[in-house]
């Protein structure tokens, strides 16, 4: 068989920890017997983010930005323990933060559903992809305890040094709490933009929500530049794709989700998507069933699995144990990007590589052959579920997918 061919190199990030067994046992084992593989690598290691003062990470960006497409191994965020564990001069931020910042992205966060693992919720038939907005809100808050006896004010200062003055609380009978937070119309144009991209991407349903009736200007803001960037540069191709963009309260939005079918992506405010995109990840079953794709307001791609290294079965497999850790959000990953990579460069080979790849996945689920992770939640009438080890795992889709190219 002749291995498909690829024109664009695809940026690969290499990470830490099992996610970095499983990635090097993915190549092997599903990608390189049947694509001629070009990636430009780089190696976010904790190791090697160490060694390069984090410029690796950077220029991984800076890569996929050229590129427009990348993909993304888990990869440690140092905390203190790990500055011991690893020896390192800095703690270096978390590369997701750093990726993120650098491509002014939005972060999407999609399930891949097999038959058997049923939703919490029954009518959820398709995937409810979450977007939400990674800044400002009361992430970057300046909050203050104020004594009984002060007042609290909002002060703008323009540029010229005028002041308008808001009075926001006279703590008159008790003392109490403020806060002050912040957005940026180009942050908010820029979360925008990238929805309605990614929404014509992969053509579903936009959904917008804030809560605009009782924030008339904060949240008001949001719901005006959505509409603004939609009107001016959207619409017409969302009418050709056949989808549509709807707001709504987010009120509304939280009991039309719980009722809806799925198969649209609902864009939150920061807070909202922090809180709902755990909802959504629990109520579909599992944390290493959910893909992660960060889409910037250009158009350009990184995808990678929701989930960490997974510590605790890296030691195990150093211990020389056999775990069964489940690959499928990183195949995934990887199934994302080639499928972009493909379109982008006109490789029908290429997407349709990707889409039998994530078909025999879960195919293989669906017929009972799994890692232990899903054995523990996998219901189907009639079909027996065995736990296999990843490499057991990895080897079931590669001889499916062996007879579908
Ligand atoms: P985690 O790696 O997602 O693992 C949490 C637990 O969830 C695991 O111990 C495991 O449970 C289960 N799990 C997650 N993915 C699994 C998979 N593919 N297969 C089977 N079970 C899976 O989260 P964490 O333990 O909080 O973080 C570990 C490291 O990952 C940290 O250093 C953190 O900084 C990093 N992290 C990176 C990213 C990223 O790069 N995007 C995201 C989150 C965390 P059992 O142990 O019970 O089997
Ligand atoms: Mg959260």
């Amino acid at each position: 068989m002749e291995k498909i061919k690829m024109i664009t190199p695809i940026a690969e990030l290499d990470g830490d920890e099992m996610t970095r067994v499983l990635w090097q046992w993915i190549k092997e084992i599903l990608i390189e017997p049947f694509v001629e593989l070009k990636t430009e690598y780089y190696d976010l290691s904790l190791v090697n983010r160490e060694a390069t003062k984090d410029a690796v990470t950077l220029e991984a960006a800076q890569a996929i930005e050229r590129l427009g497409v990348g993909v993304k191994c888990a990869t440690i965020t140092p905390n203190k323990q790990r500055m011991t564990e690893y020896s390192l001069t800095r703690m270096w931020k978390s590369p997701n933060g750093t990726i993120r910042a650098a491509l002014d992205g939005t972060v999407f966060r999609a399930p891949v559903m097999v038959s058997g693992i049923s939703p919490l919720v029954p009518s959820w038939t398709s995937p409810i992809i979450v977007a939400r907005h990674a800044y400002g809100d009361v992430y970057k808050d300046v909050e203050s305890v104020c004594p009984k006896g002060s007042k609290a004010e909002l002060v703008i200062t323009d540029e010229k040094g005028a002041e308008t003055r808001y009075l926001v609380a006279s703590y008159d009978k008790s003392g109490g709490v403020a806060l002050g937070m912040h957005n940026l119309d180009s942050s908010i144009r820029s979360f925008a933009k990238s929805c309605f991209n990614y929404a014509l991407s992969v053509k579903k349903d936009l959904w917008f929500s804030s809560k605009d009736t009782i924030s008339a200007v904060y949240d008001h803001r949001f719901k005006e530049i959505f509409q603004e960037e939609f009107d001016a540069n959207y619409k017409e191709a969302f009418e050709k794709a056949g989808i549509t963009y709807f707001y709504t309260l987010i009120d509304d939005a939280v009991a039309r989700v719980i009722r809806s079918k799925g198969g649209f992506i609902w864009a939150c405010k920061n807070y909202d998507g922090d809180v709902m995109s755990d909802m959504l990840a629990t109520a579909f079953g599992s944390l290493a069933m959910m893909t992660s794709v960060l889409v910037s307001p250009t158009g350009k791609y990184e995808f990678e699995a929701a989930h960490g290294t997974v510590t605790r079965h890296y030691y195990k497999y150093l211990a020389g144990e056999e775990t069964s850790t489940n690959p499928i959000a990183t195949i995934f990953a990887w199934t994302g990007a080639f499928k972009k990579r493909g379109e982008a460069d006109g490789l029908p080979s290429l997407v349709r590589f990707g889409e039998e790849l994530e078909k025999a996945s879960v195919a293989v689920i669906e017929e009972g052959f799994m890692t232990g992770d899903l054995k523990a939640i996998f219901r189907k009438e009639g079909v027996e579920s065995i736990a296999l080890t990843t490499k057991q795992f990895l080897l079931k889709i590669a001889e499916k997918l062996a007879q579908a190219i």
